[in-house]
């Protein structure tokens, strides 16, 4: 559908052999240290136990088993991929890898930014064929890991219910909530992980755990934003759901040179304004002139009085202001982006939570956005508040820390090279001291995950440690 524009679409628009296994050590990053080995694994013997097909890198499947969204991480070759049909098989998988001092990626959706669904020499336990789908009633739903947003939001609507989620349409749903979870209705209701209310799980062990806030609420307070790759494999998970009415969502240009007092200015204002009014601004360089955005979702029929209400507020002129009126579909499929939205790509990504947005923080974003060498494609930047319901839950509540702080920016682009690389150590440097940490479902290659865990690193890695004292789940951060 034209017109339709997920926050990555957004920017996607804006923007134009490890023979062996991973043997576990000291490390769960991926790169295992070696350590002595049981003597080699017997995948065949595996595959004799198990109900869903296990491929090896001698398999022709193989290839499609092991990728995932970002292409940059195509050359990952994993030991493994088993294609987990049922509950039973990603119990025999954890036990094997456990044994055999493998480690573990998981895949739901494949989204990771840093391909930590397929992480090299690891068993990656697929739970795209388990059964469950979307199974909803009255205001609660129980869906299987691997479920796309799309087929979440979808099977909701009918009833006049969502989940707060993220905009992409494959991203699943698992991998979004152990992360967060960060969308156009967290102001309202909150992240997706504040909606969880519990979560089944296969221990490194092969043992079936329930999360909920009454049984082991350790697991279900690490489960509730540390990121996914820890602890166990998340094999269901049961969500309380709102409901969604029409919204109307608006889209104010501004000149390029206002584009750091609208930062500031849009924030200042988003933070006191209604919960049901959420906004990001979008800022991209690179191909053709700079642009900056902000994207309203507002009650129907408020559009274009609540975007008067923020220009007059934060005292900025907008070059151009576009309203549409959306039904909860209509809504969804806006911002997923339609069908191109759904083709893998590869991309460089990162963020930065922004502790303070004083005008200094609002200008290096800015200033960042200017560090983009011309001539190297377009990139983008991506600044949501942190404002509203997400605030409600103590920020000692759940692994998620980001409950105090102004806002996150996402760092974007598709413009392959060093570049791009260089562009996001230069983003960091040019925040300086208005970054406090990153969003972990934006994760960056290398960065320890103190960065995404702030002053919750400590109880997150005790958890992690009593459940899975070997290690043997990756999550491609180190920490
Ligand atoms: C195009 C695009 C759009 C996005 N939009 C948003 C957005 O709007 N809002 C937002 O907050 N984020 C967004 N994200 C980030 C997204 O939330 C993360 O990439 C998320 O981790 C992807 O989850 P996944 O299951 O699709 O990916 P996967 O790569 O399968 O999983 C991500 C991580 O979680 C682990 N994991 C997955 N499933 C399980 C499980 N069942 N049990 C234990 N561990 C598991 C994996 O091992 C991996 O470490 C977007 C990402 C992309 C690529």
């Amino acid at each position: 559908m034209s017109g339709q524009m997920s926050r990555q679409e957004f920017v996607r628009r804006a923007v134009g052999g490890l023979a062996g296994a991973a043997l576990l050590g000291a490390c769960r990053t991926g790169t295992p240290r070696a350590v002595s080995s049981p003597g080699p694994p017997d995948w065949a013997g595996l595959r004799g136990r198990l109900d869903g097909p296990l491929f090896l890198p001698s398999d022709p499947q193989y290839a499609a088993a092991k990728d995932t969204f970002n292409s940059r991480f195509d050359g990952s070759v994993p030991a493994a991929v088993l294609a987990a049909v049922s509950v039973a098989d990603v119990q025999k998988a954890a036990e094997f890898a456990s044994s055999n001092h493998i480690g573990v990626s998981v895949r739901s959706g494949g989204h990771s930014y840093i391909g930590a669904s397929s992480l090299p020499a690891t068993l990656v336990i697929d739970l795209r064929r388990l059964p469950g789908g979307v199974d909803a009633g009255g205001d609660m739903m129980t869906v299987s890991p691997a479920t796309d947003l799309d087929s979440v939001q979808t099977a909701l609507a009918p009833r006049s219910r969502l989940i707060p989620s993220g905009s992409c349409p494959t991203v699943a749903v698992a991998g979004l909530t152990l992360g967060g979870g960060l969308g156009s209705d967290a102001r309202l209701h909150g992240l997706t992980c504040d909606a969880l209310v519990s979560a089944e799980l296969v221990l490194p062990s092969g043992e079936i755990l329930s999360a909920s806030a009454d049984d082991h609420p350790d697991v279900f307070w690490a489960l509730r934003g540390g990121g996914g790759g820890n602890l166990g494999v998340v094999t269901s998970m049961t969500f309380r759901t709102f409901p969604s009415t029409d919204r109307d969502v608006v889209t104010v240009a501004f000149p390029m040179d206002a584009a750091a007092a609208v930062i500031a200015g849009w924030q200042q204002w988003q933070q006191a304004a209604d919960r049901d009014i959420w906004g990001m601004v979008n800022i991209t360089v690179g191909d053709g002139p700079g642009r900056c955005t902000v994207i309203l979702a507002t009650p129907p029929g408020h559009g274009p009085a609540v975007a008067g209400d923020m220009l007059a507020a934060a005292g900025l002129s907008a070059s151009s202001t576009r309203t549409r009126t959306l039904d909860r579909m209509d809504f969804v499929h806006y911002f997923e982006g339609g069908d191109s939205a759904r083709v893998p790509r590869a991309f460089v990504a990162g963020s930065d939570i922004i502790g303070e947005m004083t005008s200094t923080a609002a200008e290096s974003i800015v200033t960042a956005m200017a560090s983009w060498p011309g001539g190297a494609g377009s990139a983008t930047a991506v600044v949501e508040s942190l404002s509203g319901a997400v605030g409600d839950v103590d920020p000692a509540a759940s692994a998620f820390p980001w409950r105090r702080q102004a806002a996150s920016v996402q760092w974007y682009t598709e413009a392959l090279s060093d570049a791009a690389t260089d562009w996001l150590t230069a983003a960091h440097r040019a925040l300086g001291s208005a970054s406090v940490g990153g969003y972990i479902n934006y994760p960056e290659s290398g960065d320890p995950l103190a960065r995404y865990l702030g002053p919750n690193l400590q109880r997150f890695n005790a958890i992690r440690h009593t459940y899975d004292p070997a290690g043997v789940m990756l999550s491609g951060i180190a920490g």
